[in-house]
């Protein structure tokens, strides 16, 4: 096969020609990512992920969509309102068009077989390796505590996630890109000292791979910097107003530069699928304040449906419980699979 998507650790899947959805074979590939329950989506999610997850699903290749709990007290004591959120996650999802017959939505919790998998993946990985990682090393200044043993390690927990439920593209922001790389070496050791069992997983980044938030900072769940998919249309344009830019009255398009700017005129272009750089020409001396009036009505018009979609379902509790469920027995049976194979692997098949 020729995809481009086999040929490069990450791809953009918004350029026209990086996917070629011709040769694509979906049976040849499995999508498996996820989001911790640290809270509702924004739109650094939906164009930096979610958006390449419902593309994918749609082209046929099957998903898996982990709700990563345990991964909410890495870096934090507390579990918060999870039975609310993770419904919140679910009718987010679904309204962002994952289609729960098709795709797999469960929690990590409910799923012990992937605990399971990390203790072997564990003696594979040094404590300096897991020391280095800059995901983990920003994520813990940010925690202002102690590194856990948990943020430590919750890579290898990824890569048991990814490994386990057999995902070979995992469509994430550029913050993951050092954990898909450990769940690349981990994949490759196993393998070298096991015998083959698991692909080596690639990452797919979109052309928004970091979508900044409205203090010019990475838009993220816990700077309480968001748009969130489920803001009202004035409470967008609002926060949109309140995002940070610079004074510069004409609008150009340079990340390095200006990042905030770029960083609006890239939302703009990834939710109508227009150049960046052609946007910034079509607001040219209008400034910021033209800039801005802009990304709200685009962000808003984009997300109307979602938004109607995502108050439908969270008013359907039990709706939201069933997929859970359903999603959950279907992850148990992949993952359980996955167990049976590495322990067969290593010679601990006793009881088969
Ligand atoms: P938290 O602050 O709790 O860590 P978060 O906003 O960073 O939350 P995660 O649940 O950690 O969200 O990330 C889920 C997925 O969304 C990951 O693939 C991550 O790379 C992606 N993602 C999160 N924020 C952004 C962003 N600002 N731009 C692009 N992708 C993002
Ligand atoms: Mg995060």
């Amino acid at each position: 096969m020729t995809s481009t998507i086999e040929s490069s650790a990450t791809v953009d899947l918004t350029a026209p020609t990086a996917l070629d959805v011709r040769t694509l074979d979906p049976t040849m590939h499995r999508v498996v990512t996820g989001d911790r329950p640290t809270g509702p989506l924004h739109l650094g999610h939906y164009i930096g992920t979610l958006a390449n997850r419902v593309r994918l699903q749609n082209l046929g290749v099957p998903v898996t969509v982990i709700i990563a709990d345990y991964q909410v007290i890495t870096d934090r004591a507390e579990t918060g309102p999870l039975r609310n959120l993770v419904r919140t996650l679910i009718a987010e999802y679904l309204a962002a068009g994952i289609d729960p017959d098709r795709s797999t939505i469960f929690a990590h919790s409910c799923v012990p077989a992937l605990g399971q998998l990390m203790l072997p993946f564990l003696s594979l990985v040094t404590d300096a390796e897991l020391h280095r990682n800059p995901t983990v090393k920003a994520e813990s200044l940010a925690s202002r505590r102690s590194l856990s043993a948990l943020l430590l390690t919750y890579p290898v927990h990824q890569a048991a996630d990814i490994l386990g439920l057999g995902g070979d593209l995992v469509p994430v922001g550029r913050d993951q890109l050092p954990h898909i790389e450990l769940a690349r070496v981990i994949a490759r050791r196993f393998n070298d000292r096991y015998g083959q069992v698991f692909a080596e997983p690639q990452a797919l980044l979109t052309s928004t791979p970091s979508v900044l938030g409205i203090d010019g900072a990475k838009m993220s769940k816990t700077r309480g910097n968001t748009i969130l998919l489920g803001a009202t249309a004035d409470e967008t344009a609002a926060l949109i107003r309140s995002a940070r830019t610079d004074s510069l009255r004409h609008i150009t398009f340079d990340p390095q530069s200006r990042p905030q700017v770029a960083n609006l005129l890239s939302i703009v272009g990834a939710l109508s699928g227009r150049d960046p750089a052609v946007v910034a020409e079509q607001v040219g001396d209008g400034g910021a304040a033209a800039l801005k009036t802009l990304a709200a009505e685009v962000i808003n018009e984009s997300l109307r449906e979602l938004r109607h979609q995502r108050e439908e379902l969270l008013a359907d509790p039990s709706y939201l419980d069933g997929v859970l469920l359903d999603g959950t027995s279907r992850a148990m049976a992949v993952a359980g699979d996955t167990l049976d194979q590495v322990r067969h692997a290593m010679g601990m098949d006793y009881l088969s």
